[in-house]
């Protein structure tokens, strides 16, 4: 997949020079009093670059509390003036960016149900021509990259370059120990599509209770991924909206201190020595590798011309329920995970099936 985007690298607009990166704040701004307690709390770690908070929630259902509207840009306004953190709202009209960046909000998000309609991007991407704001865009609520590379794109056509990204993991519609399913392979193709694209990570709508964070937090920064935007509220288990994931800005706090940060590549010269060691090895074992799946693939090829001759069928049921059987039970000797040797033992199977049929539909051409 292709891209377009133009972007500015994050250290150029977000350098508040604190390590890692941190976003954090409540998921709504409910009172004045909680938006403000909990903004001096955060800054007060020494550890959070940016306050967020919803003003504007997206409700699944109606009748729930649906944010405290346009009365909380002046709050954020005053955190923002009380604590000097830069603070960022979520916007999904062009009546929410037009209020918000007049009410001074120092970067803009576009949420995950924003993200999977082009006409609300597109209305946000027009409200924002002409301006300069940085602006963070969610993952769609569906695991669908071109959705969320098409939004990055429109909003980037608007003149915005200042962009990153948001891992906020996918809806599934069977129920797994996450509240939306992290898919890390999205979020790697993105980054590999779009390499100097920024990806932050947001641990708290992925696992969507408290439990989780810290392991999503690390494995997160463990995938090279930019920061984190982590839901933290000064009473959580009271909180209007996902109560049962924001943390208290102390466990917050804790957290950060808990997460080992690692660099894509090291200055030290031992390192460098054995990584690159480690690597022939690996080069070496991936030849050997190839040459055993190639070997493998002449001796299915003899197999089929020999079941061509016989009128043998090319799928033989007993013999792969054999084949799984016997060399999962290698697998399980050598220390290797049950689902993964299946997984590659049914992708070899369906090369050599294919195989097989080329072989016996090149004899059928042959022979006429
Ligand atoms: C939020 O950040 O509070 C929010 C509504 O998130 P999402 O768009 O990821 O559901
Ligand atoms: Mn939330």
């Amino acid at each position: 997949m292709k891209h377009s985007l133009n972007i500015v690298p994050l250290k150029d607009w977000l350098n508040t020079g604190l390590e890692p990166l941190i976003i954090a704040g409540p998921c709504s701004a409910e009172t004045e009093e909680q938006l403000i307690s909990t903004a001096h709390l955060l800054a007060k770690t020494g550890k959070v670059s940016v306050l967020r908070a919803g003003i504007w929630k997206p409700r699944t259902r109606p009748g729930e509390f649906e944010g405290v509207g346009s009365i909380g840009l002046q709050w954020l306004k005053r955190a923002k003036e009380e604590t000097g953190l830069l603070v960022t709202t979520e916007v999904a009209s062009a009546k929410h960016v037009e209020e918000a960046l007049a009410a001074g909000v120092d970067i803009l998000w576009v949420g995950a149900r924003s993200t999977v309609n082009p006409f609300t991007v597109q209305e946000i991407a027009d409200a924002l021509k002409g301006c300069d704001i940085p602006v963070l865009v969610k993952n769609p609520v569906n695991p669908d990259l071109s959705l969320w590379l098409g939004a990055l794109e429109r909003i980037n056509q608007a003149g915005i370059t200042k962009l990153a990204a948001i891992h906020r993991g996918f809806s599934s519609f069977e129920k797994t120990a996450f509240r939306n399913e992290p898919m890390w392979d999205l979020a790697i193709q993105l980054k590999t599509i779009v390499p100097h694209l920024p990806i932050i990570n947001d641990p708290s709508h992925i696992c969507g209770n408290r439990e989780l964070i810290p392991y999503i937090s690390q494995k997160a920064f463990d995938m090279d991924m930019q920061g984190l935007i982590v839901e933290s509220h000064i009473d959580p288990s009271q909180a209007w909206t996902d109560a049962k994931q924001q943390l208290t800005p102390q466990a917050l706090s804790d957290l950060i201190d808990r997460l080992v940060l690692r660099k894509p590549d090291s200055d030290n010269p031992v390192f460098e020595n054995k990584l690159s060691e480690l690597r022939k090895d690996i080069d070496r074992l991936d030849d050997h590798l190839m040459k055993v799946v190639s070997d493998r693939m002449r001796v299915v090829e003899q197999i089929g011309n020999y079941k061509k001759d016989n009128k043998v069928t090319i799928l033989q049921l007993n013999r792969w329920d054999e084949i799984v059987q016997h060399r999962s039970n290698i697998a399980k000797a050598l220390n290797l995970d049950r689902d993964f040797t299946v997984k590659l033992l049914e992708l070899i199977h369906k090369e050599s099936i294919r195989k097989q049929n080329e072989v016996m539909n090149m004899a059928e051409v042959s022979e006429v």
